[in-house]
């Protein structure tokens, strides 16, 4: 059993000051694996105050010298990569080929924000006004489980660029993964106070984080609810938030594509993470025409997944996070048979083997109509609908007659064709008979999936403000 008591502030491990502690679970076992130490509001009031302090030298330091310091973070974050590993399958059981993406990412998106920090553009001349990109102060940045390392590494690189400080707030159910972050961070001797982190509840230590007047900026990840709560709480002194929420997305397979390619790539969309991912393409879109060739397809392709031990190479499917989102799946496949939905494949209870984990078994219903609650909600489980559509037109209206609009993927034989009907969808992200990301693009979402832009130099310049200097 680990205990983890320690938070770190201003460049040294101290002890939480809240007294409760939080169950670290492995998920394929759901057995108690340790424990962690919550901060509590005066936890966070210390931080806020480390990195107000340290703002005041970080913010005039050079590009030289931040990309020094976001190197010795990389180059941290690598040494200890499979550390990274064994917390991230021991705390989520993602499967192997997710886990080692989630060890290696921290490195790929320092190593982006280093090259997009090289081409940023801090200053341009518009009239006798000189327009400087001005650093915002103190950030808080907010992330969920699901990648913490990752979604870390990825906030703080670009505060850190952009010549602000920060206090993260990490996932209560990631002890693992960022007590492993923390000492990577300790190790690569960041100037002290330019980087606090502090694990506690969200209601506790996310909004005061939220509320208090010295942090200027609020980078998060995480669900709509939350995001919700967060905007409203730091309305108040108006800070400038980005918010990176919840998805719904759709996948389009066209009436041109070719089924052999296209429902590997749909399911691979679809149970990205176990189905645990923001941008998991949990509606397919079929034409009419093409109905039962596409279920068909699909079914088999689901029943094929193999779900189980994240150990083993060949799993593509692991268990859920946690109790309570394996009760919240089970409910919406219950919630999709209420609905007169029609079950291929899957359904409720564990997949067969798998013991007491929080395993789920690959879901696939068809019959789906837009309106149902399983094709209008995040379930964030390996559940799948298939819906029918007329024609192209009614395509892009099922795809966009949603409230999230993170990211959406077109499957066709026609690539401008399928590009065309790619820009008439109101998403983030819309990728064209792939599944590859372009690192430096900006990411974000439309409507209920958020605000703002990560990534490339939208994400360097949302930490940041123009500031006219009119001679
Ligand atoms: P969550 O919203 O429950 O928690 C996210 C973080 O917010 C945690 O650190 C939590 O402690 C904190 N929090 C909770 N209440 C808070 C409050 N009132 N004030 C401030 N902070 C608070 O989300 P989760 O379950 O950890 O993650 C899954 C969700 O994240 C899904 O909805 C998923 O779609 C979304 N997500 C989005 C993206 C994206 O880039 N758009 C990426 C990954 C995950």
């Amino acid at each position: 059993m680990q205990q983890l008591e320690h938070l770190w502030i201003n460049g040294e491990f101290t002890q939480a000051l809240g007294e409760d502690y939080f169950d670290l679970y492995n998920p394929s076992t759901a057995e108690v694996t340790g424990r962690i130490r919550m901060a509590n509001t005066d936890d966070a009031v210390r931080a806020i105050a480390a990195a107000k302090a340290a703002f005041v030298d970080w913010s005039q330091t050079s590009v030289e010298e931040r990309l020094a310091v976001l190197q010795r973070m990389r180059d941290a974050m690598a040494a200890c990569q499979d550390e990274l590993l064994h917390a991230i399958v021991q705390e989520y059981g993602a499967p192997a080929s997710r886990s080692a993406w989630m060890a290696s990412y921290p490195v790929a998106v320092i190593d982006q924000v280093m090259h997009d920090l090289r081409q940023f553009e801090f200053s341009t001349s518009v009239g006798k006004a000189l327009v400087k990109m001005t650093p915002l102060g103190v950030a808080g940045l907010i992330t969920p489980w699901n990648s913490n390392a990752g979604f870390i590494c990825g906030k703080l690189a670009a505060a850190l660029a952009a010549g602000c400080t920060a206090v993260i707030k990490p996932s209560e159910m990631s002890g693992l993964q960022t007590h492993v972050v923390m000492k990577a961070l300790h190790a690569a001797a960041l100037p002290p106070g330019v980087c606090n982190i502090i694990t506690g509840y969200g209601a506790v230590v996310g909004e005061a984080i939220s509320r208090h007047p010295d942090v200027a900026k609020i980078s998060f990840t995480g669900s709509t609810q939350t995001g919700r709560a967060i905007l409203r709480n730091a309305a108040d002194s108006f800070k400038r938030v980005t918010l990176e929420l919840g998805g719904k997305s759709p996948t389009l397979i066209l009436d041109d594509a070719d089924l052999a390619t296209a429902i590997p790539l749909a399911i691979q969309a679809g149970f990205m993470n176990s189905g645990q991912a923001c941008i998991a393409g949990t509606r397919i879109l079929v034409p009419q025409s093409r109905k039962s060739e596409c279920e068909e397809a699909l079914r088999k392709a689901v029943e094929a997944v193999k779900s189980g031990d994240p150990l083993d190479s060949q799993t593509e499917i692991g268990p859920m996070v946690s109790d309570k989102q394996w009760q919240r799946v089970q409910g919406y496949i219950r919630l999709g048979l209420q609905e007169g939905a029609r079950l291929l494949a899957g359904g409720e209870g564990r997949p067969e083997n798998s013991g007491q984990g929080w395993f789920v078994k690959p879901t696939l219903f068809t019959d789906v109509d837009n309106s149902m609650r399983i094709a209008r909600e995040e379930i964030f489980g390996p559940v799948l609908s298939i819906i029918t559509y007329r024609d192209d037109d009614d395509a892009v209206a099922i795809a966009n007659d949603t409230d999230y609009g993170l990211s959406a993927l077109v499957l066709g034989a026609d690539m401008q064709r399928a590009e065309r009907i790619g820009e008439r969808i109101t998403s983030g992200r819309v990728q064209i008979n792939t599944l590859a990301h372009e690192a430096g693009a900006p990411f974000g979402g439309f409507k209920h999936s958020g605000i703002g832009r990560e990534m490339g130099r939208w994400g360097i310049a949302a930490f940041m403000e123009p500031k006219a200097v009119v001679r």
